[in-house]
């Protein structure tokens, strides 16, 4: 038995389902997830010795690779401070000022543990300042897992919608209501009926849970001037997109300017971390100057902080933008052109150095699109690939990532493995 299927069998006796996150079990594409030891750069290396060439990069937050020595040599530096106060430091306002001065919508910002804090808070900010109670979320969109965001959607925008778990009740249920991506008249429609009553609109600008799907020309637009005529907030998760699309995000690569601009992955730098901020006004409604309660023992902790801070003065002093952009506008380029060479066609959705490759003959601009994909050639794919000593997100409904570590080279390699990998589906 290999090492990762010993540590599989081991992990299920004591963690459920033998991972701390389920979609690093693996299952959708059939096999054992694989545990790790190591990484460097664009390299990750599991416990039996393989090396395979990254796009996951721990789903986003390594923009510049697996452990890239400033970040190291920062947070090496701030454990050897103590490891946590409990109470403010002076780097927390170096790593706020810093977001604020780099995210257009921000202009007060929290610090947070994880993206799903950083939602929940928003949602709850958002509740608190409105006075309003129902919010608006998009089909595929994924915020985390707090129990509003576990809704899917009913037979119509209107109707409502089912808890996607157990344990979500259905008095949260009713507060939740699902619209459908770059669809704005599925948005108008709730307005019209409920628009007193909606306090926010939250989305992914660029959706990076349904795979990636693009927002179409105007959309995000259209959310601004709907949501402003309402007076409800517009919430940008930005939990992916943040300091990966630009030092600004999706809010200023589309110049719209949302309420509130959820954050997380990229400013922790591969700790755990994630912020909610936006508009002054807004912000002032939190405790303790407000009455909106929200709050955390470990919130803006040393380390975390030490670590956003190195990687987004990285990200300002020497934007990799171009660069991430040229490496994987070239590979995505490479592997439409090897699609279009074979049988096998594929939507591709990319943006900057995120990306996304649907198995389905037709565009995918919106999450009815998304479900065309024929996830049993994925599966082939990814395994195939996997084998080739390329490491992707084990399911079709991931985005993929670029760091800047990824060399030329690397993305040859990566181009030569989908070659390959073509072949052997053909
Ligand atoms: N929002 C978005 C857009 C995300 O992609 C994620 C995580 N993939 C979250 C929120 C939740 O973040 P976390 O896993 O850190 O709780």
């Amino acid at each position: 038995m290999n090492k990762s299927d010993f540590f599989y069998e081991e992990a299920k006796e004591y963690i459920p389902g033998g991972v701390n996150s389920p979609v690093r079990a693996f299952r959708s594409v059939g096999r054992n997830p694989i545990f790790f030891s190591r990484g460097k750069g664009s390299k990750i290396i599991d416990v039996n010795g393989n090396e395979y060439i990254d796009c996951v990069m721990s789903w986003g937050p390594l923009i510049l690779g697996h452990a890239y020595p400033k970040v190291i040599e920062a947070v090496t530096k701030a454990a050897a401070q103590g490891t946590s106060f409990g109470a403010p430091t002076e780097a927390e306002i170096d790593l706020a000022r810093l977001i604020t001065e780099m995210v257009p919508g921000i202009d007060k910002v929290r610090l947070v543990n994880s993206g799903t804090e950083a939602t929940m808070s928003a949602v709850r900010l958002a509740r608190g300042y409105t006075k309003r109670d129902i919010i608006i979320k998009f089909e595929g969109c994924y915020h985390g897992h707090s129990d509003s965001f576990l809704i899917k959607g009913g037979s119509g925008a209107l109707t409502l919608g089912h808890p996607s778990s157990p344990g979500v009740t259905r008095a949260t249920t009713a507060d939740t209501l699902c619209a459908q991506y770059n669809d704005l008249e599925s948005v108008t429609a709730i307005f019209e009926k409920l628009g007193d009553d909606i306090a926010c609109v939250i989305v992914e600008p660029i959706a990076g849970n349904m795979g990636v799907v693009l927002p179409d020309d105007g959309f995000l637009q259209g959310l601004r001037e709907i949501t402003s005529k309402y007076e409800a907030l517009l919430i940008f998760d930005e939990v992916i997109t943040g300091f990966r699309i630009g030092e600004g995000g999706a809010q200023q690569y589309y110049n719209v300017d949302p309420d509130l601009t959820t954050l997380g992955k990229i400013i922790g730098g591969g700790l755990p971390v994630g912020a909610f901020g936006g508009k002054k006004e807004i912000m002032d409604r939190l405790a303790p100057d407000g009455p909106v309660y929200q709050a955390g023992t470990l919130s803006g902790n040393p380390i975390a902080t030490a670590a956003g801070l190195a990687v987004l003065s990285e990200l300002r002093d020497n934007p990799p933008y171009d660069l991430l952009e040229a490496r994987a506008g070239y590979l995505y380029q490479e592997i439409e052109n090897i699609s279009k060479n074979s049988d096998i066609p594929v939507a591709i959705n990319k943006i900057g150095s995120m990306g996304c490759m649907f198995f389905t003959n037709r565009p995918v601009t919106m999450f009815s699109d998304v479900m065309t994909s024929n996830t049993d050639i994925f599966t082939k794919y990814y395994n195939h690939m996997l084998d080739k000593g390329i490491y992707c997100a084990p399911s079709q409904y991931e985005a993929s990532f670029i760091s800047t570590a990824h060399s030329e080279n690397d993305i040859e390699r990566i181009v030569s493995a989908v070659r390959k990998t073509f072949q052997a589906l053909y």
